[in-house]
């Protein structure tokens, strides 16, 4: 059977005016699963039950369940989410004082190779649909209320998969979650977080979402980014860049570098040189992303002192840095780590 979250606005109207009914009753259906994420049609308590009951002989829902909940002793929550074909993806609940980030993935597996992610690992890979994307944003925020009193406050697209590799279910996804009729969340605290695919940067800077965008660069070296993130030698920093200042220009918000120092691989005086000059193209800031290690011995050298060394130049040159610490890694909920460890 149909799950009737497949089904647009438009769609739900025509089949309530297809069976004799009300076309109103589309955007009452509409409200119970967006906005209130209700599961059972049973449940739709505005709609007579003869209704219901039809309704339940020709579609279905099939919601996302939490299959595995880890953990951190920092706060940390790691859910191996279930979806419907008994695939799996995770989704991290990451709390600070002020706020808390769901990190949410958009693919099952990913169809990118970066070297140091353990979810290019998986060869499963499917897109997520927009209502298994929605459930894990509704299922957080429910995790939120409930062990830290608070509504869900941001939600970061850096969980599995490449969300620009399933783009139109995002996008759909984040109008549904944004918009008032749907979860009514701000567009400016959701965050997209994309290897660098230039076509879908501009395509994503044209939709007007309002969203922030991050691109994970990790080298502004183009022979060394091509190594490690082997897919780029399709998209080279050129491209790459002007689909940056084309996305500056429509929605004029800066953009974040996601940006990991590995020893013998990008720590040196070129990578850094190279990195500056790269950031002053576009309004920018640097994330330096704390290496979360997944036994790939190459990128296994964290190096404190390169770290150090890569605020003070960038700092010097002008250019906003952050260095962000790592979470939830003793669950491996951290970024990059997220690989369906523990349902294996
Ligand atoms: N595919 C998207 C979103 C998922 S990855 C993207 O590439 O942006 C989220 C972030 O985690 C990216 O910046 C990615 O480069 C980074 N990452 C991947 N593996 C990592 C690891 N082992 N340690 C730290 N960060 C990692």
């Amino acid at each position: 059977m149909k799950d009737i979250r497949t089904l647009s606005l438009q769609e739900l109207t025509d089949y309530f005016v297809q069976i004799g009914e009300k076309p109103f009753r589309a955007k009452q259906v509409y409200d119970w699963i967006w906005s209130k994420n209700l599961h059972s049609i049973e449940e739709m308590t505005n709609l007579s039950k003869p209704l219901r009951e039809k309704l339940s002989e020709t579609f279905v829902i099939n919601p996302v369940s939490v299959d595995l909940l880890q953990k951190s002793k920092d706060g940390t929550i790691k859910n191996g989410v279930k979806l419907h074909d008994g695939l799996m993806v995770e989704s991290v609940l990451i709390p600070t004082e002020t706020r808390t980030t769901a990190c949410v993935s958009s693919q099952v597996g990913c169809s990118l190779n970066c070297e140091f992610c353990a979810t290019a690992r998986l060869k499963r890979m499917r897109n997520l649909e927009v209502a298994e994307i929605v459930d894990q944003v509704a299922l957080i925020d429910r995790q939120s209320r409930l062990y830290f009193d608070r509504p869900l406050s941001n939600i970061v697209f850096m969980g599995m998969g490449e969300p620009m590799m399933n783009y139109n279910n995002v996008v759909d996804a984040i109008r549904k979650i944004t918009q008032p009729e749907g979860l009514g969340m701000s567009a400016r605290r959701i965050t997209v977080s994309t290897s660098g695919i230039p076509k879908m940067i501009k395509r994503l800077a044209d939709e007007d979402l309002k969203v922030k965008l991050a691109l994970s660069l990790h080298s502004a070296v183009e022979q060394t980014r091509n190594e490690i993130m082997p897919f780029s030698t399709k998209f080279p920093l050129t491209e790459i860049m002007e689909a940056l200042q084309y996305w500056y220009e429509k929605t004029g918000s800066a953009i974040t570098f996601e940006y990991c120092v590995w020893k013998g691989i990008n720590d040196d005086e070129r990578h850094i040189k190279a990195l500056i000059n790269y950031c002053r193209k576009v309004p920018s800031k640097v994330n330096l992303i704390q290496y979360n290690p997944i036994g790939e011995g190459k990128f296994d050298h964290r190096s404190v002192a390169a770290e150090e060394h890569y605020v003070r130049e960038l700092t010097k040159a002008g250019i906003t840095v952050m260095v962000r610490r790592s979470r939830g890694g003793d669950i491996d909920a951290a970024c990059g780590q997220l690989a369906n460890k523990g349902t294996e």
